[in-house]
């Protein structure tokens, strides 16, 4: 079990660095953290989307034993002749033929099947006469070894066929069968505490004045942490109210591995987590280049990190897919994750100034050209949805033409 108790220095950032570049404080995150969850055994097929804590070792090889990949007849190559004798009996998958084959005959074989002793070539049913006297001919040419598998050409026993840190897939249900794996040991879920801040903020209801914004922030993180295959916990909501945000992150400290807290994380007069974070915990103020966002605040509170992301949803999630999403997943065993890009044609004009990296709320067109959202306003949440990606424009100064090749990161590629 390892050590979840992190050293309070463990955020401190390069000196001499105004604003962090985004690298920069991807790399200080990935220096900081690591794996933080328990192990467990479980049966394969219950493993879906668990984290592999260990090697998977091919129990046995596949295929176990060298068999044919098509319905057809077999014989030995070396003792093949124009027309051949066929013994009596086949061999099916699961019903092998016991016993040698004569040198110089040939047997009935349908996929699948163990190639019997004696056998070391197959062909296919198709090419294939059927002659008087219970005899084959064959009617194309015929390589030796042709439309056999061999015992392990797909994974041989002792190997390892898929390493520790992969999510497991549905196929890699598959394959952990097929090699006949019983039980997988992985990591158990880390558990994300959510929490939001703020006085503004209520739950969805009817009646609530203009003054109060709903508490949008928490569903979408808490269903970020599951789609990511993570535990949620919610710990709701708290005013900004000191006393009962202290008790909040002590339960919290007790119930989850990291948490995620939106809103109050800049250096602002009502920003109380940011006070009490930085005099009871352990603070550092991340002044990140990267737009939206921002400022994003990374604490320490009882050992376990808190990640104080900005309190616009917009800003909230996308510092959640750059910041949180490999973070989480190097804490849970999954190691630390880069989104894969793609390089297309903008849809769309943008000069942009140098010292920032920004992401733009973008899709692909009809035409294969990344469009973006109408407005870059950070309060414009229907953008998130209007979206199917982001487009990353890195931090030097760009002038984006129509035509010229963008990034464009799918949002399946953030794992959502
Ligand atoms: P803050 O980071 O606290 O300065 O908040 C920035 C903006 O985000 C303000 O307009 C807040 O009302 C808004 N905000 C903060 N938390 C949430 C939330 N959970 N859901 C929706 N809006 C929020
Ligand atoms: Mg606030």
């Amino acid at each position: 079990m390892p050590d979840k108790a992190l050293p309070n220095d463990c955020f401190a950032l390069p000196q001499g660095v105004d604003w962090t570049p985004v690298d920069i404080a991807l790399a200080a995150l990935r220096e900081a953290l690591g794996p933080v969850v328990s192990r467990e055994a479980l049966p394969g097929a219950s493993a879906l989307g668990s984290i592999l804590a260990e090697d998977l070792v091919a129990v046995r090889s596949n295929p176990p034993a060298a068999n044919s990949a098509i319905d057809g007849y077999g014989f030995a190559f070396d003792t093949m002749t124009d027309d051949m004798p066929l013994v009596s009996g086949r061999a099916a998958a699961g019903a092998p033929f016991e016993g040698d084959l004569p040198a110089g005959s040939a047997i009935r074989i349908l996929t699948g099947a163990v190639l019997p002793a004696g056998v070391d070539t197959v062909v296919m049913q198709e090419e294939c006469e059927l002659l008087e006297g219970n005899r084959v001919r064959f009617l194309a040419r015929v390589k030796p070894g042709q439309n056999t598998r061999e015992a392990g050409e797909d994974v041989r026993q002792g190997d390892v066929a898929l390493p520790a840190g992969r999510r497991l897939r549905p196929q890699d249900l598959a394959l952990i069968e097929a090699l006949g794996v019983a039980r997988v040991t992985v990591f158990a879920p880390l558990r994300v505490g959510v929490l939001s801040t703020g006085d503004e903020l209520v739950a969805a209801a009817q009646d609530v004045p203009a003054n109060k914004t709903f508490d949008a922030n928490r569903p979408m993180l808490l269903a970020l942490a599951k789609a990511w295959g993570h535990a949620p916990v919610d710990l709701g909501h708290v005013r900004d109210d000191r006393k009962v945000l202290k008790e909040r992150l002590n339960q919290a400290a007790e119930q989850c591995d990291v948490v995620l807290t939106s809103g109050g994380a800049s250096a602002g007069d009502e920003d109380h987590v940011s006070a009490l974070l930085s005099s009871e915990g352990v603070l550092t103020h991340w002044r990140v280049a990267i737009k939206p966002g921002r400022p994003l605040a990374l604490a320490v509170w009882d050992g376990i990190p808190v990640f104080g992301l900005p309190g616009n949803p917009v800003a909230a999630f996308v510092c959640s897919l750059i910041f949180a999403r490999p973070t989480l997943s190097l804490m849970s065993g999954g190691g630390w994750l880069e989104p894969q890009g793609f390089d297309i044609p903008a849809a769309f004009r943008k000069s942009k100034k140098a010292g920032r990296r920004e992401y733009l709320r973008a899709r692909v067109t009809a035409e294969g050209r990344a469009e973006v959202f109408a407005s870059e306003g950070s309060g414009r949440i229907s953008g998130l949805s209007w979206a199917d990606g982001l487009v990353e424009l890195g931090d030097a100064a760009r002038d984006v033409k129509e035509g010229d090749l963008v990034r464009y990161i799918p949002f399946s590629s953030f794992g959502i």
